[in-house]
């Protein structure tokens, strides 16, 4: 059987729109996984006369009841008295408990516990515990005619780690059913031409099915089974992941990976190459996405921010004559950026940017959304040209930096890389 869930948020700074309900985005995801179908977002502030409304009309529409908010030890933290109330729980104090939250305070934060911190170890009658590893207040579930209530706290990070920890496991104990996904990752066809493409194959699939997320210039496309064992979702899941990869070809670039310059990164760590970087109009966003990865360090050796022209000529060592022959946002320039960063790094491979990001054309007319990518290589270098079209500068900088890594990833896989596909 499968569940349906409604999602209470307790907060009055949710409703004013201080904070953004990222708890429930969260929990959305994950149980969406576990096959828990959510059919309600609901927000209340802290005031227990809604939240009990808001929780009569959930119990009437869903099976699973999922609070988060509203567990601390402050007076506007009613959550608990709430929901006891209105499923007619009793609630118990739990010595046990309020051990272990005198020493968080005492041992792990060296402050004394404050005396109202009490009624955090006060839980319903018989209920299932989550503690809570990162906080005080422990979250519980417990069920009622045939309904689940379960109560998180609000703090998003330990809400994150009691979901892990507890709310799956405990999900998945009352659920006959395994939900798995695998993506497949795919650079340079838009939403609209991907969705043309598979629109058949989309509508006649419904165990496993096919959907697409956009990303800026990448789509994903998530192939979801429901099945009564992980074994049997991956055996359905195996054949439609193949069978996508082979039809879409070489603008798939991975399943599973989290992103363009994962995959840059491993095919590097393969051959044993290093990469350097040149960015002007990326302003050193290539280079940021690179050492967010742990243990990029085997790989990338380094970059160069070069903004000015005099950058460009005297650290890059861009001739003179070839600017002022072409400009600085041109295919000469990003080719000579390259391979200049190859030089003075000694990586194998370089990528360079340089193109206008706007708002306005640069000094020679150069329209906005005109982007060089350069790639440096043992083998000559290449370039490919962008028109991204007179978009957001912010838009325009993350589009030209995921072309530079979709450059990469193609000469590595020994594709041409001077067209990007549209
Ligand atoms: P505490 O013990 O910290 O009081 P609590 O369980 O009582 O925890 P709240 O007091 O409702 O939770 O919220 C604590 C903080 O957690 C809020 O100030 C807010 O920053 C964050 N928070 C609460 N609810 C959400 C939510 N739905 N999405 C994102 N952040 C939230
Ligand atoms: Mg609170």
């Amino acid at each position: 059987m499968s569940h349906t869930a409604e999602l209470i948020a307790v907060g009055t700074e949710l409703l004013l729109g201080n904070i953004a309900n990222t708890n429930a985005q969260d929990l959305s995801q994950a149980l969406s996984a576990v096959g828990v179908n959510v059919f309600w977002h609901t927000v209340v502030g802290d005031n227990p006369a809604r939240l009990k409304e808001a929780l009569e009309i959930a119990r009437k529409r869903a099976d699973v009841i999922i609070t988060t908010g509203g567990l601390g030890p402050t007076y506007d933290d009613l959550t608990k008295q709430t929901i006891c109330e209105t499923f007619g729980q009793k609630l118990v104090f739990h010595p046990e408990i309020l051990e272990e939250i005198r020493v968080f305070f005492e041992e792990k934060a060296h402050i004394p516990m404050p005396a109202n911190n009490r009624q955090q170890a006060e839980l319903p009658e018989g209920c299932v515990i989550f503690d809570n590893p990162v906080g005080t207040a422990p979250g519980c579930a417990f069920e009622v005619d045939g309904i689940h209530v379960l109560m998180l706290p609000g703090p998003p990070f330990e809400m994150l780690t009691m979901l892990r920890r507890c709310v799956i496991p405990y999900l998945r104990s009352i659920s006959d059913e395994v939900i798995l996904s695998h993506d497949i990752m795919t650079f340079g066809l838009g939403e609209s031409p991907m969705e043309e493409l598979l629109r058949d194959k989309m509508e006649r699939m419904e165990n496993p099915s096919l959907a697409t997320y956009a990303k800026p210039s990448e789509v994903r496309l998530r192939a979801t089974a429901k099945a009564h064992s992980v074994e049997e979702a991956e055996a359905m899941l195996a054949p439609v992941v193949e069978e996508i990869t082979a039809f879409l070809g070489d603008v798939v670039y991975g399943v599973d990976v989290p992103g363009l310059e994962d995959v840059c990164v491993r095919m590097l760590k393969e051959r044993g190459w290093t990469m350097a970087t040149a960015e002007s109009c990326t302003g050193g966003r290539i280079a940021e996405r690179l050492t967010a990865l742990a243990g990029v360090s085997s790989v990338y050796r380094g970059g160069v921010v070069s903004y000015w022209t005099d950058v460009k000529r005297d650290v890059l060592g861009v001739p003179q004559e070839l600017l002022a022959a072409h400009g600085a946002v041109s295919e000469e320039c990003a080719r000579a950026m390259a391979e200049g960063a190859c030089r003075i790094t000694g990586a194998e491979v370089a990528v360079s940017v340089t193109g206008v990001a706007g708002p306005d054309p640069d000094e020679r007319g150069t329209p906005v959304g005109i982007v060089y990518i350069g790639l440096a290589t043992p083998e000559g270098t290449f370039c490919r040209k962008l028109d991204l079209g007179k978009r957001r500068r912010d838009r325009i900088q993350d589009l030209a930096t995921n072309h530079a890594f979709d450059v990469v990833r193609r000469y590595l896989s020994g594709l041409s890389v001077e067209k990007a596909k549209r």
